[in-house]
Parts: C-alpha cells; sequence; structure tokens
C-alpha cells in the first residue's frame, strides 16, 4: 500500500521519495526501468575498480546554501573545482575564455583592463541576445565564436547556435581575469563516497520501496495510486500526443588506459575536430589514486537514452502544450529535467523536488483531508539487492 508512485530514481525522484517518506511518513514505491538508482548521475566502480560516472562527467555546484545543506545529510563531500581546456589551433586553451586563453591563443601579452578594450573591438553588438550565436558573438566577437563555440554547439545540439535559445551558451562565461574554473557557484564539491552512495543513503528509509528494471508503463494498470510524481519525458507519458519533443542523446565510449594519467585536466573539449565533443578523465573529479585511469567521449545523437531537452523557440512552444495537459491531472506532479523539459543542473532539480514537496505540505495543510485510499497494488516480495535500498522482486 502506497500513498504515492514516483516514476525514476534520479535526482528529482530520489529527492522527492526521501521528502515525502522521512519528513511527511508517506509510504513510496519509486520505479526506474534502468537497473540502478541515481538516474543519470549514476556512477560505479569499474571492472578496473575506477569509479566512473556512466552517464558523463557530473560534477556538482549550487549557490543555493539551502540546496548543499539538504544534500549534506546524505553525503559528506570533496571539495572540488573543476577546469576545463579545449583544443583549439593546436593548442589547449582554457575555456571558458580568460585572459590566459587570449593571450596564449594570439601570443599577447594583456592585462584585464586589456582584454576588456580588446573584447570591445572585436565584439559585434547585438540587440536582443535572443540565440546563443548572439550571445557569445555579442562579447566575444566572430573570431573566437567560430573557434570555441560554433562548431561545439553544432556537434552537440545537431543545429547551428542561431537556432538555438541564448541560455545554451550563456552557461559558459567570458571571463577577463585568470580564473580558469568552469564553474563560479559559492559550492563547488564532489559527493566524497559517489553519487550513488548518496543516493543510497537518500532513499535508505523503512517508508521507501525500490522496483528497478521496472518501466512505468508495464505496471501502470495493476495499479491504483492516489498520487504520483513523473520524472520521465513529458511527451511519453502522454504517448506523444501532439507529437515527439526532440530531446538530444549521447553515446558514451568508456576506455580504461594504462598509465596513471590520460590528460592535463578533467576535460578536454574538441570543438573543431573529431566525432566526439569532450573527453573526461574520472580520476581528477573523484580525487581516486590507482595506477591506471577511465575516460570516457562524448558523442552527440539524435536518437538514443534522453539526455538534454533543445531549448528553442519551437520546443518550448509544443512542451507548453504538453504542460497544459500535465497542469490538468491534479493528482500527478511532474519535475525533472525530462518532465518539465528544463536543461536543468543537478541543484536546480533538487531546487524543484524541493519546492514541490513544500507545496504537497501546504495543500495538505490546507485541506486536512484525510489520508488518501489505499492503492491497490499486485502483492510483491522485497528484498535488498545491494544496488539501491529495499527492491521489489515479482511477488
Ligand atoms: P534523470 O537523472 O534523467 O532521472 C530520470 C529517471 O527516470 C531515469 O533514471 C530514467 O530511467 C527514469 N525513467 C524515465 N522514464 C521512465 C519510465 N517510463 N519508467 C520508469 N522509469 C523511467 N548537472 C550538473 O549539475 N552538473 C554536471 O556536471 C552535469 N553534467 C551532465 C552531463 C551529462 C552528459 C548529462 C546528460 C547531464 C548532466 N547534468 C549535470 C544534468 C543532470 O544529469 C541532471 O540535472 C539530473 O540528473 C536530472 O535528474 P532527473 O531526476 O530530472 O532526471
Ligand atoms: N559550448 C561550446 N564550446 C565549449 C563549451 C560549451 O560551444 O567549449 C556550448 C555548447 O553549445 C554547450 C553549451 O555551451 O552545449 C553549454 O556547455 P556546458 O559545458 O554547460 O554543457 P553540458 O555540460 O551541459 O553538456
Amino acid at each position: 500500500m502506497f500513498d504515492y508512485l514516483i516514476v525514476g530514481a534520479g535526482f528529482a525522484g530520489s529527492v522527492i521519495a526521501e521528502r515525502l517518506a522521512h519528513s511527511a511518513g508517506k509510504r513510496v514505491l519509486v520505479i526506474d526501468k534502468r537497473n540502478h538508482i541515481g538516474g543519470n548521475a549514476y556512477d560505479h566502480y569499474n571492472d578496473a575498480g575506477i569509479l566512473v560516472h556512466r552517464y558523463g562527467p557530473h560534477i556538482f555546484h549550487t549557490n543555493s546554501q539551502e540546496i548543499f545543506e539538504y544534500l549534506s545529510r546524505f553525503t559528506e563531500w570533496r571539495p572540488y573545482q573543476h577546469r576545463v581546456l579545449a583544443h583549439v589551433d593546436g593548442q589547449l586553451l582554457p575555456i571558458p575564455i580568460n585572459l590566459t586563453t587570449i593571450n596564449q591563443l594570439y601570443g599577447l601579452n594583456l592585462n584585464s583592463f586589456e582584454m576588456e578594450e580588446f573584447l570591445n573591438k572585436v565584439a559585434e553588438k547585438r540587440e536582443p541576445l535572443c540565440t546563443s550565436e548572439d550571445v557569445v558573438v555579442n562579447r566575444v566577437g566572430r573570431e573566437l565564436y567560430e573557434k570555441f563555440f560554433q562548431n561545439y554547439t553544432r556537434k552537440q545540439w545537431g543545429i547551428d547556435p542561431s537556432e538555438l535559445d541564448a541560455a545554451v551558451t550563456a552557461r559558459v562565461p567570458v571571463r577577463t581575469n585568470r580564473d580558469d574554473r568552469y564553474f563560479s557557484d559559492k559550492f563547488q564539491a564532489m559527493p566524497r563516497f559517489g553519487y550513488t552512495r548518496m543516493f543510497e543513503n537518500m532513499l535508505d528509509h523503512p517508508n521507501i520501496k525500490i522496483m528497478l528494471n521496472t518501466d512505468f508503463r508495464e505496471i501502470a494498470k495493476e495499479m491504483n495510486f492516489q498520487e504520483m510524481i513523473y520524472t520521465g519525458p513529458v511527451d511519453e507519458f502522454f504517448d506523444y500526443r501532439y507529437g515527439k519533443l526532440p530531446y538530444r542523446s549521447l553515446e558514451f565510449k568508456h576506455e580504461t588506459h594504462d598509465v596513471e594519467k590520460y590528460q592535463p585536466v578533467a576535460v578536454v573539449n574538441f570543438p573543431n575536430e573529431h566525432l566526439y565533443t569532450r573527453v573526461t578523465e574520472f580520476k581528477y573529479l573523484t580525487g581516486q589514486e590507482h595506477p591506471k585511469t577511465s575516460i570516457v567521449y562524448e558523442y552527440p545523437r539524435a536518437e538514443g537514452d534522453p539526455y538534454y531537452p533543445v531549448p528553442r523557440p519551437e520546443n518550448a512552444k509544443l512542451y507548453s502544450k504538453y504542460k497544459a495537459l500535465a497542469d490538468s491531472l491534479s493528482n500527478v506532479h511532474f519535475i525533472g529535467r525530462l518532465a518539465t523539459y528544463k536543461y536543468y543542473n543537478m541543484d536546480q532539480v533538487v531546487g524543484q523536488a524541493l519546492a514541490l514537496f513544500k507545496k504537497l505540505s501546504a495543500q495538505r495543510s490546507r485541506t486536512a483531508a484525510p489520508d488518501p485510499l489505499p492503492v491497490k497494488l499486485a502483492p510483491r516480495l522485497f528484498a535488498n539487492n545491494g544496488n539501491g535500498a529495499h527492491v521489489a522482486t515479482p511477488g
């Protein structure tokens, strides 16, 4: 008997499950079609014993003390500042573009003030800043845009930056000092024992049961539920009634090399060469010491698991139709990157889940209605499979 069915065991599903179970005493069933918890943030030790992120590099960063403190209940942290180099014109240069990038690229010796003057000369002022091309060309001009952004973006998204919302490339700042960190957030750290361990701690509650390898559509008809939290793709939930919402996919090629260190920083971006966008070496992120090293290449794909919503006006329009459908269902709540079609980082998804919990709590205290009728569910046995907390096995 469950109060809530939660579809998806990623950040969105796990945070709301934890809150409902721990803080509201609700009994929740979390299902995921994958064979693990953690969603795209899942990490695991590979055959060589190296901790890797199955779905590409995940670096935690946030400006929200509330979100950082919330997650700190489930993990200790390893301080980590992310650094990235881009392979441009045969050199490895800091990205975000900073003073070092410009000086090294052009063989100059500018100071911050002179770099600002340089940028003012090369920038092509645009108003308003609508697209991902506008935002970069407006700040650093066409040449730097072409070297660092245009081809990377075409590769990653399958379309030109001029067809993508400004917010996509605006994620990457431009700095006139030597700060070469990828993120500027107040809190930047990695879960000390990995993301999966953090999720295990989050979900380790007697009121939370987990069923893996289970697609929502396989069991939906077997169950009566009072309320559902859905974190999968929103168009799929409604059987693509208005057509498919584009999600960009990736193929990950993992390798382990018999050397201690493979590249000079955690991530090297390749805007202009190769079919992959970037190469990540995990030991930089995790701090693990090991005589071998594991890396991952990311190959953008049109088909495959949905990883990125594609922010552009026509998709926002289509999403708004699905959102209207979603809003019309009072007992199903849509949160997360796929269900709300938002290019959210992990902390934003945590924030969204915490906000939903507050909303549900406020509703409950307003109506003070008796608890929902028990759900009808095919009988299941629950066991611990060591891959999450309590996992349902076919009854
Ligand atoms: P997900 O993690 O996608 O979880 C949704 C879950 O729902 C999945 O496990 C899926 O299997 C399950 N599901 C879907 N449909 C069904 C169904 N029908 N039945 C059952 N289960 C279903 N964020 C950062 O903050 N920092 C980073 O460095 C960072 N790097 C990233 C790198 C890559 C390559 C990608 C793709 C994302 C990155 N992100 C990063 C974003 C981060 O992954 C997301 O913000 C976060 O994981 C989203 O959590 P979620 O719960 O919304 O979705
Ligand atoms: N980007 C780029 N060149 C780079 C890095 C980023 O053109 O060297 C653009 C690209 O469009 C990318 C977007 O900026 O998709 C956001 O970059 P971010 O690193 O935040 O992407 P994510 O980690 O989410 O894949």
